[in-house]
């Protein structure tokens, strides 16, 4: 029996399961099972209604004697929906969320059961945090850790269980999660940039961050997926040879969704609407069996929950419909990665987008002006950035020669930096004048309308402007987003503050505003101008150029991670009150020990799968073509027979020298993993995991796919690239 033949024959057999749309029109029951405002309106009191509402947009104290009135009503929606469990929901430092789901049942002190929740409850909890890491802040600090409701996120309904986004925080008040200092940030950008709108009118009170994603995902047969142990251990196929066809014929991309995919798709979408994810775009990707899923772009805190929901909503919807969704970024050698376009803006209460160039000369200065102090932040934190999106799964795609390389820099097209061009070269005099009727003249032509279009996107870019938002392309496909959106969002704020104070240190010396405004952005755009880089991110000059210009470069994961702790980050985050010394230098500590679990699990997968699968199955290939020899020779004796199967004699020594290299190749691996796990230190053991283990594992794998190649098809027991990528 082959295991890999009857998957095969298995994942053949499937049919598209069928899907029925609700009788409702998505408008209908788009957050169904959501708690948001209509249902706060109906669930609670008048006055509760009204102060939970303030808290929501106003980031007002939560008032703690509203918590119970809050709960009731939860309580009571939740228990009509079927509901008979709550959690809070986190985002603890490993990728993914966690949860704790307990009863709504009390004792009601006559012996029988009542449905209980308390505003206490809805508030706080203290989920076991030791099972959790925090990079020894629970060492160091106080043991317990709890977490914290965040209103601003809505209470959702998953199945029989009612969920609460909060945060996840130490006693002592250290992040323990992304939520915190996601939240953190929002509220820094959120003051910077609402100070920076004054200079354009007074009206501004709020700004905020949007995000809208683009979830990248492969889908693979269950059953498939279940005869591949590297793929069910590591997210990754840790070996394979590509297939004869793969993505050359870019026949895939846009092509039409396969039925089985289609039904998936419809089913995920609609339980997605349900939960109040505003799902838009779906298409096929550019590898085979790879496809993209986009919501419209929401308030970044609720888009990265959203992401967040949506990987687990996708994990599950797959295995119903007979897939594993594979979210890591690079699951097959060979053929396109999968990433997550983080599309980015800032906006104002008042309805402006701030990347959307405007109507007059004013609207227009302050668009550049936010344009380039974004280009500031991404400029002065760039190794930051590439450190917020490199985990050792990313690695695969950052680092090596796929799109987008280890160097962040930023794209705007043509016209806009024509325009910068013109700002920082034009005679101030030509630029900007004072007229006394008119008051202020500005030669500061309008941006035209083809570049909302985007004719001239760059793919290569990690960071490109796109019409009226940024476009933060290096994240990974299974990343929780706000590790990018931390970092981006505090860099803007810290840019925005940096370049307000400035403004006012002329304005006080007796500038006019519009004339400092214009001073500081020309120095600006001057200061920023390495970041720039409209060419080809994939070309080996770009590399070199780079590097010259003094734009982090680094490839190696471990390492990307220390610019988290140089002293200008350190600045920027506590500066910004967004993390602490002591909670980033946990977070580097957990970040360290991900990684080297990552790689020592890989590589214990391909110790496992090279001797217990890959030999087995060579020697026994071997032994059939030695058999073949000797009978050959029987028949047509010594000299005739050994001509006549001179083939075999070759395939026999090469399959035994490729077998002792595997041998030997294990035997290094296993050797340098025993040397790297005497290494205490967190940092230097990543770094020697990175650099003496994860090596090993390509040239074992070298081996192995060329002898899946000579081994014949029949006895071959992991499924193939081909039928990984091409069954569905
Ligand atoms: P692409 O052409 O890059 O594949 P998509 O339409 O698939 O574009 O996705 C673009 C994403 O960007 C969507 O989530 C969309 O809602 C989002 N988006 C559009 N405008 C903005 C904006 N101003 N700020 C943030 N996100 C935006
Ligand atoms: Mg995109």
């Amino acid at each position: 029996m082959n295991l890999r033949f009857d998957a095969v024959a298995e994942a053949s057999r499937k049919k598209p399961l069928e899907v029925k749309a609700p009788a409702e029109r998505p408008s209908e029951y788009f957050g169904k099972y959501v708690f948001n405002r209509a249902k706060m309106y109906k669930y609670l009191p008048a006055d509760v209604f009204t102060k939970l509402t303030d808290v929501i947009d106003n980031g007002t104290h939560l008032d703690r004697s509203i918590a119970d009135a809050v709960a009731t009503g939860m309580k009571q929606w939740a228990i009509e929906n079927g509901v008979t469990h709550y959690t809070h929901w986190f985002q603890p430092l490993t990728e993914g969320t966690a949860e704790k789901h307990d009863a709504f049942i009390e004792h009601d002190g006559k012996g029988g059961m009542i449905e209980e929740f308390s505003g206490k409850l809805l508030v706080q909890q203290e989920p076991d945090a030791s099972s959790f890491p925090s990079g020894g802040i629970r060492n160091t600090f106080e043991a317990r850790g709890y977490s914290a409701w965040d209103p601003t996120s809505p209470v959702f309904i998953m199945d029989d269980t009612l969920c609460i986004p909060t945060i996840f925080i130490s006693y002592t008040g250290e992040a323990l999660d992304y939520k915190a200092p996601l939240l953190r940030a929002l509220h820094a950008v959120n003051v910077a940039a609402t100070n920076v709108c004054q200079y354009f009118g007074s009206d501004v009170k709020q700004c905020h961050a949007n995000l809208g994603w683009e979830q990248e995902y492969f889908l693979v047969d269950s059953d498939l997926f279940a005869a591949r142990p590297d793929l069910i251990m590591t997210g990754r196929t840790l070996m394979g040879h590509n297939s004869a066809k793969n993505q050359q014929m870019d026949d895939h991309y846009f092509g039409s969704i396969p039925e089985r995919v289609q039904s998936f798709m419809k089913d995920l979408e609609i339980q997605a609407l349900e939960l109040g994810i505003p799902c838009k775009t779906r298409h096929n990707e550019v590898a085979p069996n790879q496809f993209e899923l986009a919501p419209i772009f929401e308030e970044c805190n609720l888009a990265v929950d959203h992401n967040m929901l949506l990987m687990s909503l996708m994990k599950k919807v797959a295995r119903k419909h007979g897939f594993q969704v594979l979210l890591h970024e690079k699951p097959f050698d060979g053929i396109n990665g999968s990433g997550k376009h983080n599309n980015w803006s800032l906006s104002t209460d008042t309805g402006i987008l701030l990347y959307k160039p405007g109507k007059t000369p004013m609207e227009n200065l302050r668009f550049v002006v936010f344009i380039v102090e974004t280009l500031m932040g991404v400029y002065k934190h760039n190794g930051l950035l590439k450190a917020s999106i490199m985990s050792a799964t990313n690695a695969h795609r950052l680092g090596a020669n796929e799109a987008p390389p280890a160097i962040i820099s930023a794209f705007v097209g043509k016209q806009l930096s024509d325009l910068l061009n013109h700002i920082e070269k034009s005679d101030k005099k030509d630029l900007f004048k004072l007229e006394g009727k008119e008051g202020v003249i500005l030669d500061i032509p309008e941006i035209p309308e083809i570049l909302k279009d985007n004719t001239d996107r760059n793919r290569t870019s990690p960071f490109a402007f796109t019409g009226n938002r940024f476009e933060f392309r290096a994240v990974g496909s299974e990343a929780n987003c706000a590790s990018a959106m931390i970092v981006l969002n505090t860099a803007v704020a810290e840019a925005l503050t940096n370049f307000k104070s400035r403004v006012d240190a002329l304005i006080s010396k007796g500038e006019e505003k519009t004339s400092a405004l214009i001073d500081v952005i020309r120095e600006d755009i001057k200061t920023s101008t390495p970041i720039h880089f409209e060419g080809n991110g994939y070309s080996d000059e770009w590399i070199a150029e780079a590097k010259k210009r003094g734009l982090d470069s680094e490839s190696s994961c471990p390492v990307c991670f220390d610019r988290y702790l140089d002293a200008d980050s350190i600045h920027m985050f506590e500066g910004q009150k967004v993390l602490s010394q002591n909670e980033l230098t946990a977070r580097n500590e957990v970040k360290w020990e991900t990684y080297t679990k990552k790689i020592q699990i890989e590589a214990r997968v391909m110790g496992d799968l090279a001797m217990n699968h890959i030999l087995p199955v060579t020697t026994h290939y071997q032994s059939q073509l030695a058999r073949n020899v000797q009978s050959m020779i029987e028949i047509f004796g010594r000299e005739e027979g050994k001509e006549l199967t001179s083939r075999n004699v070759k395939l026999i020594k090469e399959i035994a020298e490729r077998n002792q290299k595997i041998e030997t190749g294990v035997e290094e691996l296993i050797n340098a993993r025993k040397v790297a796990n005497k290494i205490e230190d967190p940092r230097t053991k990543a770094v020697a995991y990175h650099d003496t283990v994860a090596p090993k594992m390509e040239e074992i794998r070298y081996q192995i796919d060329h002898l899946e190649l000579l081994v014949s098809d029949e006895l071959w027991t992991l499924p193939k690239y081909r039928e990984l990528l091409f069954i569905r």
